[in-house]
């Protein structure tokens, strides 16, 4: 289905992202993976996806805190595939803790990487898909795009600001060709969830299976983690015909936490 067309995904070295850049890469879509990790680790996954799938996979490790490596990371994907059809605004990275406590440079970092950076990542990639009439471009808010939770008011800020910035792109670019869409998650059992499973099994002196339930309980409903599969399959879908009329629109996919 995606036979010619190139995604640039960021914070795709684990997690929801590299579930997306699988997903995309097995119905014949090039890849740039982007994001942090060992750089031995980070061949191998890239080297393994491109046997599993044939795709063509390149990998860039531009740091989404920084405006200059990102114009770079767009550069480099076009230099590369010679075009990039598809933006997944992606990367991300969490902490908690009451606003009182929370540290400055820990939210001018988040909102940094989560929405000036979608913000730098979509300047740069808006042109190219504007001259071909066609591209999409996926931002990963959340569940916490829609609503709040206690502790997080960075990260519920920047998903918020997510939001508005995707409505935004969609209605300047209605005419073009070009869709913008926001995922919604709610818990997905990554690094970044799991990080929070610990600190809770700690605090509670409990398993880390029991944290993981009681971390579910309080929040989504169905009681099951949503898998990096499921999320895959929805920006499929965003990027196929069917989807050409869906733009400047949420899309929860969160076992009924925003039903609440
Ligand atoms: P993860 O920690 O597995 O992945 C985060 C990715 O972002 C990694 O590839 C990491 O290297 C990369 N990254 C972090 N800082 C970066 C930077 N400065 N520059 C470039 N890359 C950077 O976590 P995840 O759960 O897969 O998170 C991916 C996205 O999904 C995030 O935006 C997160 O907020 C969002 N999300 C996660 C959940 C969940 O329950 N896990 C729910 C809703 C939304």
């Amino acid at each position: 289905m995606l036979k010619g067309k190139t995604a640039l995904v960021t914070g795709s070295t684990s997690g929801i992202g590299l579930g997306i850049a699988r997903t995309l890469a097995g119905q014949g879509c090039a890849i740039m993976l982007n994001g942090f990790g060992d750089a031995e680790e980070i061949e191998k996954t890239r080297a393994a996806l491109a046997r599993e799938t044939g795709a063509d996979v390149a990998y860039n490790g531009a740091d989404l805190s920084q405006p200059d490596q990102i114009e770079n990371l767009i550069q480099n994907t076009v230099e590369t595939f010679s075009n990039v059809d598809i933006l997944v605004n992606n990367a991300g990275i969490q902490h908690t803790a009451p606003v009182t406590e929370f540290p400055p440079e820990i939210w001018d970092k988040i909102i940094a990487i989560m929405l000036t950076g979608t913000f730098h990542a979509t300047r740069h990639v808006l042109p190219h898909m504007l001259s071909k009439g066609w591209g999409r471009i996926i931002n990963t808010s959340s569940v916490h795009g829609l609503v709040a939770s206690i502790n997080k008011s960075a990260y519920v800020s920047a998903k918020h600001g997510i939001m508005g910035f995707t409505k935004v792109v969609a209605l300047e670019t209605a005419q073009s060709g070009v869709t913008c869409n926001a995922i919604n998650p709610g818990f997905v059992h990554t690094d970044l969830v799991q990080a929070q499973i610990v600190d809770r099994a700690n605090l509670a002196g409990t398993s880390i299976t029991d944290a993981a339930r009681d971390l579910l309980s309080e929040k989504q409903p169905s009681l099951e983690f949503v898998t990096v599969d499921q999320i895959g399959a929805l920006c499929l879908f965003l990027c196929s015909d069917a989807a050409a009329q869906i733009t400047g629109i949420p899309i929860p996919i969160d076992g009924g936490w925003t039903a609440q």
